[in-house]
């Protein structure tokens, strides 16, 4: 993309309605736009990024063997009538009337739907386990927006629901879910700590919160120091092996992690002082196994090998996708700007053209953008007629991780700088040699690269 023919309305003034950093460098960068309280726009570049986290869900789901369909986002009250949650939701949920008079809601979650679909076409234990998602718009109408896509009303989430002839199998899902869920959030440069948590709404005995470490973060946690000591990393892992999805979820459950909900003053004590810790933290996910709790009222049976119709045990696992670029910010900016992690940067590279116009920096930008475009690679070229200084006020506001910076000078001894916007540290090196780090750099990241 060139910066010239893009749409990025980057703000100079801070805007004073911000509180945390990841909205003031959302808004300032350009990458949402207000609507109403807690509804947004999303601009190209806020955008952009949103649809690389979808990305990276949608293949960790894949990869766990979970199925995307696409539920709608109105809803029709009666399935809610036939769970109870009609009425027990309260005042979070948006309801509505049709033109002829049907109550109708703006989906907050989508349990109902999906048991609804489950119990329409689903007869057998022969067609079990099966996992659905989706990822999709939901509606609460919180009390108190704030901070942006934080805590928005309407916001993105992956929701996913399992559906398991027995315990055992659901707790699997569950297990393997967490394991994914920690797969996810690496991915994007995240550590998200798993922590036992209260169920709230959705009901159910088994949960667990993700929750990134945050000063600005809405929850208080406790735990031990030695959890963040523990990496995912790349290792390879049979999600239908009961007994590695339960190993890791041992490794990463073991030591003590609660948020203030679950918090247990004395438990917390045990662990040797010098380990303790007491944070904040931005929830990103959250997963449960609540076995019959819908499938019982809303008769979402198989039969099982003894031709018995059983009710199917299920668990509902989500994701705060929106919120996810709040987090990310959160855990990685400097008074810069943000500083995008490789796996969700918005373009890979940026390209600085410190003299626009001249027709050897012009010509060597131009082969350095058809380079990176032929590897696969999306750079944001700054072709516009601005100061060099303001261009790289852009870069660092808007955090590409790396920038390759031409101009004659260095063109004369046939070198361009390259700079990680994480370090700052720049090396001059020929066009071809930084066109190779960048991509050694992403094939890491990149999948099936
Ligand atoms: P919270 O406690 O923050 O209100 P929740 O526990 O009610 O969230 P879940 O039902 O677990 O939320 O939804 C799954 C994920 O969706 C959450 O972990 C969070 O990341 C995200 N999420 C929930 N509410 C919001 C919101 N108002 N704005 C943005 N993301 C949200
Ligand atoms: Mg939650």
């Amino acid at each position: 993309m060139r910066l010239s023919r893009y749409f990025l309305p980057v703000l100079k003034e801070t805007p004073s309605e911000a509180q945390i950093v990841s909205h003031r460098y959302m808004l300032r960068a350009g990458m949402i736009k207000q609507a109403s309280a807690g509804i947004y726009s999303w601009l190209p570049l806020g955008f952009k990024v949103l649809r690389k986290i979808e990305d990276i869900v949608h293949q960790e789901q894949a990869r766990a063997g979970h199925i995307a369909i696409q539920m709608p986002t109105l809803q029709s009250a009666d399935l809610w009538r036939e769970s109870g949650r009609y009425d027990d939701y309260g005042q979070e949920m948006l309801r509505m009337q049709d033109r002829h008079g049907r109550d109708m809601l703006f989906t907050p979650t989508a349990e109902e739907l999906v048991t609804d679909i489950f119990r329409s076409h689903v007869g057998s234990y022969k067609d079990l386990p099966l996992t659905l998602y989706q990822i999709q718009w939901k509606f609460r109408d919180e009390i108190r927006p704030r901070f942006g896509v934080m805590r928005g009303r309407e916001f993105l989430m992956k929701d996913g629901y399992n559906f398991d002839l027995t315990k055992e199998d659901a707790l699997h899902a569950y297990n393997r879910h967490l394991v994914s869920y920690l797969r996810t959030y690496e991915r994007m440069g995240l550590q998200a700590i798993p922590m036992r948590a209260d169920s709230g709404p959705i009901g159910g005995d088994d949960t667990h919160e993700f929750l990134v470490l945050a000063e600005t973060g809405e929850s208080e946690v406790f735990y031990d120091s030695q959890i963040t000591d523990l990496k995912f990393g790349d290792r390879e892992i049979d999600f239908d092996s009961h007994a590695q999805c339960q190993a890791v979820l041992e490794e990463f459950t073991s030591r003590y992690a609660r948020t203030d909900e679950t918090h247990d003053e004395a438990l917390f004590n045990q662990i040797p002082e010098d380990r303790r810790r007491t944070a904040r933290g931005i929830e990103v996910g959250q997963i449960f196994y609540f076995g019959t709790k819908y499938s019982e009222p809303m008769g979402a049976t198989v039969q099982d090998s003894d031709g018995n119709k059983v009710p199917v045990h299920m668990g509902s696992h989500g994701i705060g996708v929106s919120r996810l670029l709040g987090a990310i910010i959160e855990a990685s900016h400097d008074d810069k700007g943000i500083i995008w992690p490789e796996g969700v940067t918005p373009f890979h590279a940026g390209i600085v053209n410190l003299k626009q116009g001249d027709a050897e920096a012009d010509a060597a930008c131009e082969a350095l953008y058809a380079s990176l475009t032929a590897l696969g690679l999306e750079p944001l070229y700054d072709d516009r007629n601005e100061r060099a200084g303001g261009k790289f006020a852009t870069m660092d506001l808007i955090g590409l991780p790396w920038r390759i910076t031409v101009g004659p000078r260095g063109l004369k001894n046939g070198v361009v700088e390259l700079t990680s916007r994480r370090t700052g540290e720049s090396e001059e090196l020929p066009p071809e040699q930084a066109i190779e780090k960048i991509a050694a750099i992403y094939s890491k990241v990149l999948p099936g690269a």
